[in-house]
């Protein structure tokens, strides 16, 4: 029987994971079936437990169920802990384990396919939400100058300045919009869900320093309004979020498989739609 996985999530019929685990597998050798589940809002438990019942290997979590996957997870990594959210899960004998590589996709796609050293810069992410938090400790552990955390709701990045610093020490804070004007950054991340609504987080003008990347974790909807922004503003640099997809997907692929996919032409294949 050929091994089965899919990506679950409400809504999941946008989602690419079937079209990019595709291509690991081919590209491997890898005998495997990963199609889409659509889960009830208020069905998570029971479409997870159906799946693995029927003899799914894995799963890769999407929205809104990142946390709910952390709660059924019996077996967390510590990235998984420390975003307190689940992205992929693998059903072993006596166990449902829980992983997140959504901030290693991250760190890898900024690290690896744009050739931008973390290590010594001033980060600035912005949002508090799910996918701010699961990028923060894989961030830290590339040893910034700083990580600097700004929402709109100040009192959420409050709580993760907390979370985080008591983890990290004190490079990391929290911040409001307005106050970061007299702030410059080497790498600003929009992990904000503003592009999806076509919009701008409220960034203040001049916080791109020489040379910065600006990087927004959103993808496909050609350059987004804080691309567009921070292109103006001076970044050196500018990235969509669809190399981190395809890294978090590898990250996936090697904890259910044991083989990290090359991803290079994966990505190369979906930029060229
Ligand atoms: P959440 O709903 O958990 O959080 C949304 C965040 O966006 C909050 O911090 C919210 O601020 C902020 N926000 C929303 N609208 C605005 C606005 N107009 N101006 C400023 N801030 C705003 O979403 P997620 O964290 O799960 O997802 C965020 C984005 O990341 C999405 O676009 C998602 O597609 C993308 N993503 C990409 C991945 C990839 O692999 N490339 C992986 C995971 C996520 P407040 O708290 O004040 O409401």
């Amino acid at each position: 029987m050929i091994d089965r996985y899919a990506v679950v999530g409400n809504p999941v019929a946008h989602s690419k994971s079937p079209q990019i685990h595709a291509l690991f597998a081919h590209e491997n050798g890898q005998d495997i079936e990963y199609g889409r589940l659509l889960a009830p809002l208020a069905g998570f438990r029971q479409t997870v437990e159906r799946f693995r019942a029927e003899g799914g290997r894995g799963l890769n979590v999407t929205l809104p169920f990142k946390e709910e996957a952390y709660r059924i997870a019996t077996l967390h990594t510590e990235r998984a802990r420390a975003a307190a959210a689940v992205n992929t899960m693998r059903f072993d004998a006596e166990a449902i384990f829980g992983d997140n590589t959504d901030g290693a996709g991250l760190v890898r796609d900024i690290g690896d396919n744009l050739g931008f050293a973390i290590a010594g810069r001033r980060v600035l992410l912005l949002g508090a939400g799910g996918a701010a938090r699961g990028v923060i400790a894989p961030l830290l552990a590339e040893q910034p100058a700083e990580l600097t955390i700004a929402n709109r709701s100040v009192e959420r990045a409050r709580v993760l300045e907390r979370h985080f610093g008591t983890l990290f020490g004190a490079r990391v804070r929290a911040s409001a919009y307005d106050a970061l004007s007299t702030s410059r950054f080497d790498l600003v991340v929009n992990a904000t869900s503003a592009s999806l609504a076509g919009t701008l987080p409220p960034l203040p003008e001049g916080v791109f320093a020489a040379g910065s990347l600006a990087y927004d974790m959103m993808y496909g909807a050609g350059r987004t309004p804080f691309l567009e922004y921070a292109r103006v503003q001076g970044a050196h640099l500018t990235a969509d979020g669809l190399g981190m997809l395809i890294e978090q997907a590898a990250e996936s692929f090697l904890v259910w498989r044991g083989v990290r996919p090359r991803t290079t032409s994966v990505l190369a294949s979906l930029r060229a739609g």
